[in-house]
């Protein structure tokens, strides 16, 4: 699966970060950024916790067994 994410939702909480700083970052704006679109399945969960994680629902899983 992928991550995509909408930095015009994004509103910078920085939750996301938080949760998995392997796949998510804040940049000079203070809005996502998406490090590694593609997940490996052994790291859904902790994706998981982190799209759970934002308040805005401005990152979601993308892709075929999304
Ligand atoms: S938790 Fe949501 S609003 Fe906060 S930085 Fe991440 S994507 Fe943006």
């Amino acid at each position: 699966m992928r991550i995509k994410a909408d930095v015009v939702k994004c509103q910078g909480y920085g939750n996301c970060v938080g949760v998995d700083a392997k796949h998510f970052d804040l940049d000079d704006d203070g809005l996502v950024v998406v490090l590694d679109e593609v997940v490996d399945p052994s790291e859904m969960e902790t994706v998981d916790a982190a799209i759970r994680s934002c308040p805005v629902s401005a990152i979601w899983r993308a892709g075929a067994d999304a």
